[in-house]
This record gives C-alpha cells, structure tokens and sequence, in this order.
C-alpha cells in the first residue's frame, strides 16, 4: 500500500510503501475497517499500490488507501501489544460493524464518534490550497487511537476531565508509536534534532499544517512543552499535554541512561522506543476502567518501570502529579 510517511507538510519525507499482514478486500477494507463511499480496488498483484485498468490510482483513491493503511497500521501495533485481537466496543453487544471512517466532510474536523462507530476526518482549506486532514499520518493515528481505546476502556471517552484527558493523551502518544515503530523515521527524527531531543521534531509535534492560525505548518500541539497538573482543570487537552510532556520526559531520560546500549543513533532511539511503548500502554491498561486519575496513571509508571522510579519521581514531581506514594 502507498502512504504519506508523515503527511504532505513533510514535503521532503514524501510517501513510501508498506507491506500489511493482512489480505485488504476493495475499499480497501476489511472486518475492521471500511472507509465510507469508497470502493477502491486492488491492483492485478493483489496489491494497493500501482492502479487498475493501466491507470494509476487518483488523488481520492490513495487517499482511501493512505487512510485505511495507517488505521491499520495502528491496530495491529495495539494487537501485539494487547496479545490478542483488539475488537471495537460496539461488538460487545453483538454488532460486529467495521469502524466507518469518512474522509470526505467539508468541515474543520477530526474526531471519533462513538455512536456513530466512526472516525471523520475532514478537508477544509484553503491556506495554499485544500486541507485534507486523511493526509496526516499522526492525525489519522490519533483518532484511530480513539477507537483503540474505547474498546479497552469504554468508559473514558465520555468520561470526567482526567479520564478524557488520558484518552487524549494515549491517542497522541499513538502518533509517536507508529514513528518510532519505523526506522526510516527515526532516522528522520535523529537527521531533525541532530540527536538533541530537547529539539522539536516529528515526534514531538501534533497536527503539523492544521493549527487554529493562519499559518501553514502551525501545530495543534507539542510533547516539548512545560505544562503541569492542576486540580479541577477545566480542558482534557490540558491534561493530556501534561500527560504527553511527563512521557516524553521519560523517553529522553531512558535514551541519556543508554539503557539500550546501541550506538547508531536511529536504532537506540527506536530500540528504547519499543521499551517505552510497552510500559506506557501497560500503565494505561492498569488504570481505573471508570475513573482513572493522572495520580494513578503515574504510580502505574512507577510499579512499570521500577529500575527507572529515581528518573520517574523526577519528572512526577517537575509535572506536579504528585501522591502519597511518590
Ligand atoms: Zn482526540
């Protein structure tokens, strides 16, 4: 399948090929996943990637296939870190429906709509010309991150502000697997920072072109910022950005320890990526399916990551997510 590496405000990272484990049907779709009006067929090899009929596939056509293949790519990253298959929440109750995604609204949004079992991601423009929204890798992982979690934890997307504000921190931290899954972008992240991560880089930065001003690469957010916890506060953003930030603390401190002991920059980075990736996800796991708070998802961290409590308390305390046992 063709996608974006990281979508088109990456100009010089471009679009590349990706192998999936699984047989997509036209759609392309599968028991999971169906993107809504769009009927794209294989190529003769059975693949999405030269076109049918001695043409090559359109604009809409790659962008049905960008779409589904990052949604993929998602799912069975959480599949091998969940240990068996992930199922949406919906097919609880028995209806065994695909999650929909739109990728055709004209509107200014990207969002998981629970009961409407989809994702939309929609187009609006122009800065320069169209803004589509299914071209953003880290943007489809976000909300493909959504559906992900609402099937582990189906009380937290309409849960209290720190429940949300954990269910929006797990969807950009998804972002962050998929690039540090593949090796070519953390070649990409080492070339940015020039292996400074205090720099901002393709990791650290959400929604890149899709920011609420006028200018073309603002971001929506940002893992290098300072924010801390505040009782009672009023936005889920908030907290996740607190969330998001303490991590990627956690992710530069595992790298200076040298914990993975690799010389070549891109591959200790990818290789204490992985190490990261599995505590984190295990310490949202372990959190209160009703009511979890950032004071629980931090002790998770703790009992996790336990040869690392020194650097964890350390960046608990600079986040002010403090508690009895910290
Ligand atoms: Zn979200």
């Amino acid at each position: 399948m063709i996608i974006w590496k990281q979508g088109p405000f990456y100009p010089e990272l471009g679009k590349k090929i990706v192998e999936l484990p699984i047989n997509a049907k036209a759609g392309p779709s599968d028991d999971l996943i169906i993107i809504e009006g769009f009927s794209v067929e294989p190529d003769a090899n059975g693949n999405f990637v030269e076109g049918v009929n001695r043409e090559p596939y359109s604009e809409d056509d790659l962008d049905a296939i960008n779409t589904y293949a990052i949604i993929r790519i998602v799912i069975n990253l959480y599949n091998d870190l969940f240990g068996k298959a992930i199922k949406w929440s919906w097919w609880e109750k028995g209806n065994k429906d695909p999650l929909k995604v739109r990728i055709r609204n004209n509107d200014i949004n990207a969002r998981y709509l629970k009961e409407q079992k989809c994702i939309e991601l929609d187009f609006y423009g122009p800065f320069n010309k169209w803004t589509f929204y299914c071209r953003t890798v880290d943007i489809i992982a976000h909300e493909a991150g959504h559906a992900i979690l609402d099937s582990l934890k189906p009380m937290w997307e309409n849960g209290d502000t720190e429940a949300r504000g954990l269910v929006e921190a797990f969807c950009d931290l998804t972002a962050m697997f998929v690039i540090l899954k593949q090796i070519d972008l953390c070649e990409y992240v080492i070339m940015e920072t020039d292996g400074d991560f205090s720099k901002n880089s393709i990791l650290t930065s959400f929604g890149v072109g899709h920011g609420f001003d006028e200018r073309p690469n603002s971001e929506i957010r940002n893992a290098l910022n300072d924010k801390k916890y505040i009782r009672n506060h009023e936005s889920a953003y908030h907290y996740s950005e607190v969330v998001v930030g303490l991590l990627y603390d956690l992710l530069c401190n595992l790298i200076i320890d040298n914990s993975c002991n690799e010389e070549i920059k891109s591959v200790n980075l990818r290789k204490c990526g992985q190490i990261w990736i599995a505590g984190v996800f295990n310490a949202f796991i372990s959190c209160d399916s009703e009511k979890p708070t950032l004071v629980e998802f931090g002790n998770n961290l703790l009992e996790i990551f336990e040869e690392y409590n020194d650097i964890i308390k350390q960046c608990l305390k600079v986040r002010k997510i403090l508690s009895g046992t910290v």
